[in-house]
């Protein structure tokens, strides 16, 4: 999708981190990281959101946790713990408009997120 960010670094006309790949997912560590550990994991297909997800999307979000898995005991977080989050809408304080999984670790974090 013309203008997306997430699209641009899928299709690496935008430079990035890049942690996993493959033929649905690319994972890469976020720009401005809230955690030791902070990596998005995006579909190379452009959904705007959780929000916007379609039937033939619903293997989508449990590959993407299952790469959220590999990136956690890749980055030994796996026993200590983690967070997945997906962000909707204003309330929900998304700002990328391109489906993405924050996961997050490497510190203690607090519960209710602001
Ligand atoms: P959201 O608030 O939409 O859930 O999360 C968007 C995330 O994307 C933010 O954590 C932000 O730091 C990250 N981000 C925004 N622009 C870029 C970028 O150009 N490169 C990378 N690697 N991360 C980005
Ligand atoms: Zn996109």
């Amino acid at each position: 999708m013309a203008d997306c960010i997430f699209c641009e670094i899928v299709n690496k006309r935008m430079k990035s981190d890049i942690v996993h790949e493959d033929d649905e997912l690319v994972a890469f560590n976020d720009i401005n990281p809230q955690a030791p550990v902070h990596v998005l994991i995006v579909p190379r297909k452009h959904i705007d959101s959780v929000q916007d997800m379609k039937q033939d999307d619903t293997e989508l979000m449990s590959k993407m946790v299952l790469i959220a898995q590999k990136i956690a005991k890749k980055n030994k977080i796996d026993e200590d713990g983690y967070r997945l989050v997906v962000n909707y809408g204003v309330n929900g304080g998304q700002t990328v408009p391109h489906l993405h999984l924050h996961i997050m670790g490497g510190r203690r974090m607090t519960w209710p997120p602001g």
